[in-house]
């Protein structure tokens, strides 16, 4: 049951401060982040999108207390979409945006602060012909961040958001977001939550998200059916056959570094796939989620502290 103490340990201010000193973290990060900086993350876009993926980016950072951190993460983006822009990579890739990072939970107007700086994000992301996904965090977020896709959706109405198959309201917020022009990028869920809101056993979650899937696919939506399970995927193809679907009117999602040979053999059959590439120095939360999803991942890691 380590999954549990490593969300934990996720949100820890101690833990973050020994991991990150420890000289053997890198090699392990770097299996799951494109590095600290924006020349990096264009390294491997371009290598991603030259092998007929397309791409997500996400600058790395979470949780922020301070109006000048969330200002300085809409200015990451906005840097982050100038350079897809000069490359002529817009269509090819999007950007996945935290609203935590963009100053959620500051105190009193932290809803407000995060809109206005995401707004920002969204205009040149249409201006430059590419989309913004909202990320979803923990259950306390999703009304705010499901009012700020509302709201951008007004203007930039290609705005896609992430709905997770734990929480037990996410089977109606897939019906509200099944209509036509709406992007939902479906996942199980990555963070720790009470029983009291979201599933906790893997078998339910899994049932859940099939049941997410079915509207979803039925719905005249965008699904992106963001996993790495074979069952799951394996579903999405019968459900996009089913229901008459080319391929196009739907993705595939999986993240930067996990079954890298899953993605290029969906591809080959020319589905749509997309990465999630997080980049940025703030990897720890990122991280710690990555490692709490499979207890081999650990293994690895602590093994890198022992001596060869
Ligand atoms: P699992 O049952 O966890 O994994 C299936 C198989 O995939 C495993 O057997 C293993 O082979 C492989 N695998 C899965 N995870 C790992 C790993 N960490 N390391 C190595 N192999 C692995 N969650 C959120 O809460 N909010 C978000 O906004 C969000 N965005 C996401 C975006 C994308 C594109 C993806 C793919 C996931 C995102 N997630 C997000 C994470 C998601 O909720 C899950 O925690 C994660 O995808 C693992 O679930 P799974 O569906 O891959 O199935």
């Amino acid at each position: 049951m380590l999954g549990p103490v490593l969300l934990a340990a996720s949100r820890s201010d101690r833990m973050r401060r020994i991991v990150a000193a420890a000289p053997v973290t890198r090699p392990v990060v770097d299996r799951f982040v494109a590095g600290d900086g924006l020349a990096p993350a264009m390294n491997s876009v371009r290598a991603l999108t030259a092998s007929g993926l397309t791409v997500t980016l996400d600058h790395l950072g979470e949780d922020v207390t301070d109006r000048a951190t969330a200002t300085a993460t809409r200015d990451a983006y906005l840097r982050l979409l100038e350079a897809l822009m000069l490359e002529g990579l817009g269509p090819k890739a999007e950007v996945s945006v935290k609203l935590s990072a963009f100053g959620q939970a500051l105190p009193g107007s932290g809803h407000e602060i995060a809109l206005e700086n995401v707004r920002r994000v969204a205009e040149l992301a249409t201006e430059i012909g590419t989309t913004v996904t909202l990320d979803m965090e923990d259950h306390t977020t999703v009304d705010s961040t499901l009012a700020v896709l509302a709201e951008l959706r007004e203007r930039h109405p290609g705005t896609g958001a992430v709905l997770q198959s734990y929480l037990f309201r996410t089977e109606e917020d897939a019906r509200a977001l099944a209509a036509a022009g709406s992007r939902v990028r479906l996942v199980k869920g990555a963070y720790k939550e009470p029983a009291s809101v979201a599933h906790q056993e893997k078998r339910e979650v899994d049932r859940a998200y099939v049941r997410c899937l079915k509207i979803l696919m039925a719905g005249d939506g965008y699904p992106m059916v963001g996993s790495h399970d074979p069952r799951l995927i394996a579903i999405a193809q019968e459900l996009a056959a089913r229901h008459d679907r080319k391929q196009g009117s739907y993705e595939y999602q999986m993240l930067f570094g996990i079954r890298t040979a899953e993605q290029r053999r969906l591809a080959a059959t020319g589905e749509r796939v997309r990465i999630y590439i997080p980049y940025g120095a703030d990897w720890y939360g990122y991280f710690m989620r990555r490692l709490a999803e499979r207890p081999a991942n650990l293994t690895f890691f602590l093994r890198s502290f022992l001596p060869n």
